[in-house]
């Protein structure tokens, strides 16, 4: 009885983690998107426009507003070919790499 509840316990928490992240991932998405108008943040168009992370190797995949921008397709190509820089993209937001860092240590919203 105590390992059904045990075994119990341990799925739930998976479960739990595994809807953790898709609820981190809609949230990241939406507290962006809404930070930044629902445009692009470094031209300004609202075509295929999508929460970018700006660093790729933040802990837990950077889910962190303070490593997020809304950029449209254009822009994150340009983002991705390193045309717009990781330096320039946290300028636009007011941030930077280690204010995304620092963000894992606060606690976070439940949404
Ligand atoms: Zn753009």
């Amino acid at each position: 009885m105590n390992s059904l509840i045990h075994t119990g316990l341990i799925m739930g928490l998976s479960n739990h983690n595994l809807k953790g992240r898709l609820e981190m991932n809609k949230y990241f998405d939406t507290i962006v998107s809404k930070r930044d108008g629902d445009v692009c943040r470094a031209c300004g168009s609202d075509n295929k426009i999508h929460a970018f992370h700006i660093s790729s190797d933040l802990p837990n995949g950077g889910y962190v507003v303070e490593n997020g921008i809304l950029l449209c397709g254009d822009c994150r190509n340009k983002a991705k070919d390193g045309i717009l820089t990781s330096d320039y993209l946290y300028s636009l937001i007011d941030s930077s790499k280690d204010a995304a860092l620092a963000a894992y240590k606060k606690p976070k919203p439940i949404v």
